[in-house]
């Protein structure tokens, strides 16, 4: 019978339906899904064919065991008797798990061993690479011809995988079984393409990717499964950004705001250039009767906010509700007091935050008024993304550092209205070029400059044994009426130890070096209550010195507070004290920003925390971000909503990826291509801001 690439892995031989199962739930369903899942890494097991060993080689060899002793002298190890088919015999020795070996090595095992030939009383291998052969077979046998002599591949695999003998080994028989079965894999790009680009056939191309024949070869087909897969990402922003040019916003062009023009005139200060353009340019890209998608990237103190909310009064001058998203509760209170400030004297206007753990009576009463349209600007985090979440006239979704959400909540945020513009902000800045590549027809609006009348803020590094100067700064300081942050990273990995030190740090802070000054504590393992109990205390002025985690990365806006003090800061990212910065230098005074180290950093730390120092531009910072660690890291690829490849590197394979937006533009006439197979190919979810 004939294979097809959408049947089910249970039409294969050896897939019961426990394995199934395991592979279902580890989403592999398809021969297909089989097939593009790529090995991690490859061993080259090519045979040695030569007759005369020598010592110091790399040998690849196939034998059996014909012997296995424990030897016990300075050092106990197993030893096991490998005769090679030349009746050569290695010693296989085994200094760690020699239990574990000795029991797994039994005599008359076929096997294939890789290592490095040493002479020590006859032939020996130190721990080798090997892989037990199946035992009715040879090497000839077709079988372990996918085991041993070639480049072998190595897959990915999991606990739950493994159980069900599904470890590298067992990938390679059911991947190798696909191949060799009449498999028909059609081709899906486009002849011309293929031609243009000088690009492997598809059939070929999976065949060397599982099975290399060579080096080259592998390299090619590397390039093709790349190619593909940014081609038809390509087409599915082409194909979902024409559909959404197909959606008719309601209310456009928008009309002109009262209430945007008296906030001007109310506010103590003049908006800057740069907000005047993005605001004008904005309000531009919503004149269509298009849904708009925008990007607002402005570095951190830019004064984002207000340009949003500028935007946000021309919406609900017409009834028309606006959501306002931020990534934390902290953020969510402080634009909600933000807008209430800025609002002033302005005519009621109806804002609402929704946080998480209210009563549920006043929850209630907030839906209700959500649904009913009375509520015009309504301000949360995720607890906007629930179900029983509805709108009257949703019509803006502002989403705030939207790097810090998934795609999907974005989606489900969006879904909330008819057809709602976007308008998501970020600090982080994205290379334009990426950006259009990866983003479509994301419109994108800058601002680079920050409010006049900032000072720039003094950066310096210094290594630990310099905290008792800069406490004594810290004090100055404070005597002169200031405030002072102290950061302390807090990572996933050691978040238990992080937080320690941090709160114990907050102690020995408290009660030895500022006994006389009010410390506050916030981490993010605290009530929400109790943070923003210490977020308004800070505010007001009543706590001098705020000892923090990373809580106050994003957006926390105390312009009063001019020196902040990073511990450890080499085990900070750059676009994250870039960020942490931002919290210092927002007002008139002059700010420090005081970089702590051991003497002992990595040269990549020392990399960044010197760029730190040398410039205050976000975009500088971003472009030498990006060459240090690659855009996954500048973005926080798995929280950045950005596309995640299988096999493609937005980075490395640049050039890759505008060739593929290239063709796709030329050749890819989204609108005849199967809808399901570019699906298919790229999930739906994966999407920016498209329907
Ligand atoms: P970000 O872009 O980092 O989100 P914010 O919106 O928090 O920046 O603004 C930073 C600070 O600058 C706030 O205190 C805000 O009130 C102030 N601000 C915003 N616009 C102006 C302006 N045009 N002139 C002076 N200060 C401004
Ligand atoms: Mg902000």
């Amino acid at each position: 019978m004939k294979l097809l690439l959408g049947d089910p892995l249970s039409s294969l031989k050896g897939i019961g339906p426990k394995r199934q199962d395991t592979l279902t739930s580890n989403g592999l369903q398809t021969i297909s899904d089989l097939l593009y899942y790529f090995p991690r890494r490859y061993l080259d097991r090519s045979l040695t064919e030569q007759i005369i060993l020598s010592q110091g080689q790399t040998v690849t060899l196939v034998g059996n065991i014909i012997d296995s002793y424990l030897a016990h002298g300075k050092t106990s190890r197993l030893i096991v008797g490998f005769r090679t088919k030349n009746n050569e015999r290695i010693n296989l020795v085994f200094f760690k798990g020699a239990n574990f070996f000795q029991k797994q090595l039994t005599k008359n095992l076929n096997l294939v061993i890789t290592g490095r030939l040493e002479y020590f009383k006859g032939f020996q291998i130190v721990h080798p690479d090997f892989e037990i052969l199946d035992p009715e077979s040879d090497s000839k046998d077709s079988e372990n011809l996918l085991h041993v002599g070639r480049i072998v591949p190595l897959y990915p695999s999991n606990e739950s995988l493994k159980r069900e003998g599904l470890d590298s080994r067992g990938f390679r028989r059911i991947i190798g079984q696909i191949l060799e079965s009449k498999l028909d894999i059609p081709e899906v790009l486009p002849k011309k393409i293929i031609t243009k680009r000088k690009l492997l056939p598809r059939s070929e191309a999976l065949r060397q990717i599982h099975f290399p024949d060579s080096l080259e070869s592998w390299e090619h087909a590397c390039q093709r499964l790349k190619y593909e897969e940014f081609f038809f990402f390509q087409l599915l922003l082409l194909y979902k950004m024409n559909l959404r040019r197909q959606i008719q916003r309601e209310l456009w062009p928008l009309p002109k705001s009262e209430s945007y023009n008296k906030l001007v005139s109310n506010l103590p200060f003049q908006l800057t250039t740069d907000q005047l353009n993005a605001i004008e340019s904005i309000k531009k890209y919503t004149s269509s009767d298009r849904p708009m998608a925008c990007l607002l990237q402005g570095d951190v103190g830019s004064g984002k906010t207000l340009t949003a909310l500028s935007i946000a009064f021309h919406y609900t001058d017409n009834n028309i509700q606006v959501v306002f998203l931020a990534p934390t509760e902290i953020l969510a209170r402080q634009h909600y007091y933000t807008i209430l400030k800025y609002l002033g004297n302005l005519p009621f206007l109806n804002v609402e935050l929704l946080l998480g753990g209210e009563p549920k009576k006043i929850r209630a009463d907030k839906l209700y008024r959500f649904k009913n349209g009375e509520t015009l600007i309504a301000i949360g985090t995720h607890s906007l993304f629930q179900e029983d979440i509805q709108f009257k006239d949703l019509g803006l979704v502002i989403i705030d550092e939207q790097h810090k959400f998934g795609v999907e909540q974005r989606e489900n945020i969006r879904s909330k209205g008819k057809n709602p513009d976007i308008l998501a902000m970020t600090a982080t800045p994205i290379p334009r070029t990426l950006c259009l590549t990866l983003y479509g027809d994301l419109e994108m609006v800058v601002m680079r400059n920050k409010p006049a009348g900032r000072q720039a803020i003094d950066t310096r590094w210094f290594f630990e044994d310099k905290k008792p100067g800069i406490y004594n700064s810290i004090r100055k300081y404070i005597e002169q009426g200031r405030q002072c942050y102290i950061v302390y990273p807090l990572v996933e990995e050691s978040e238990k130890l992080d937080l320690n030190s941090c709160i114990s740090s907050f102690e020995d802070l408290r009660l030895n070096v500022f006994p006389d000054l009010k410390l506050g504590l916030l981490h993010g393992k605290m009530k929400n209550l109790e943070k923003s109990k210490v977020m308004d205390d800070f505010k007001k002025g009543h706590i001098h010195i705020l000892v923090t985690t990373t809580v106050v990365e994003v957006g926390v806006d105390v312009p009063n507070a001019t020196v902040l003090v990073v511990e450890h800061a080499d085990r900070f990212g750059l676009s994250q004290l870039h960020q942490l910065r931002g919290r210092v230098g927002r007002g008139h005074h002059k700010s420090f920003c005081i970089l702590l180290t051991n003497k002992n950093v990595s040269s990549d730390a020392k990399d960044r925390l010197t760029a730190l120092c040398e410039t205050e531009d976000g975009f500088a910072l971003s472009e030498i971000d990006l060459k240090i660690r690659g855009p996954g890291e500048l973005l926080g690829l798995r929280q950045s909503g950005l596309p995640e490849f299988k096999i493609a590197n937005i980075q490395e394979d640049d050039q890759l990826l505008k060739e593929a937006r290239e063709d796709a533009l030329q050749f890819g006439e989204p609108g005849s291509l199967e809808k399901n197979e570019i699906r298919n190919r790229f999930q739906e979810g994966r999407i920016l801001f498209t329907n």
